[in-house]
């Protein structure tokens, strides 16, 4: 009895400390160390000659998809590196748009980047938009077995932001497809629904999605 009860009392220990392991950054600064992520806003895409090619959808209040990806990658690029991991932006504050002819490739050449890199995982980052102004909710989309665990602590760690779900499904999309390691689409909310828009565009929401998908990847791949 006194054993049962001692390994009881040490596994709640242990997951207090994972808790708080989370949470501390100085911690969770070892866990990652060794991985490369690479993180995708996704959208802002232009052709050479700087017409706009892909810039992704614009909510009735003029809340720009693109805008928004940006300030969540490099907010959960910035979570990563501080973690001890190495991440790699598709595009980033210093450069913003991505230089193409095609949006199909351009997307796959996203992921194939991540493939190249031999990433622990590719994370996409988007907004939704519907002509439904009352759509709303996150949504995750991947599709190979490797991603389902990824996917699934996307799944836990965004439910407490109470955005409600709109979809979580295996999906072939060109980054999905393209991509061979670990690799989600994640649909951060709608732009073109009233309430998700107000939210996604304070930058402290936006810094609280961006920690859901840190502790995701925590969850998943840190050691
Ligand atoms: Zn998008």
């Amino acid at each position: 009895m006194k054993s049962r009860w001692l390994t009881g009392a040490l596994r709640f220990a242990s997951t207090c400390a994972f808790g708080v392991v989370l949470q501390s950054g100085a911690s969770a600064a070892a866990s990652l160390r060794g991985d490369v992520f690479v993180v995708d806003p996704g959208h802002g895409t232009k052709f050479p000659d700087g017409t706009p090619l892909n810039v992704g959808a614009v909510g009735p209040g003029g809340l720009q998809e693109e805008q928004v990806a940006l300030e969540v990658g490099e907010d959960l690029a910035a979570l990563l590196r501080a973690a001890g991991a190495k991440v790699v932006l598709t595009r980033s504050h210093a450069v913003p748009f991505r230089i193409a002819t095609d949006k199909r490739l351009d997307n796959r050449a996203r992921a194939a980047l991540a493939n190249r890199l031999g990433a622990t995982a590719f994370v996409a980052i988007h907004c939704d938009s519907s002509l439904e102004p009352s759509a709303h909710g996150t949504s995750i989309f991947w599709l190979r077995p490797n991603s389902v665990s990824l996917a699934n602590a996307v799944r836990a760690r965004l439910r407490p932001l109470d955005l409600g779900e709109a979809a979580f499904h295996a999906r072939d999309l060109a980054v999905t497809s393209e991509a061979r390691v670990p690799a989600v689409l994640v649909e951060l909310g709608f732009v073109s629904n009233r309430h998700d828009a107000a939210l996604l565009a304070a930058p402290a929401f936006q810094k609280r999605e961006a920690q859901a998908l840190f502790n995701a990847i925590a969850d998943t791949f840190a050691r």
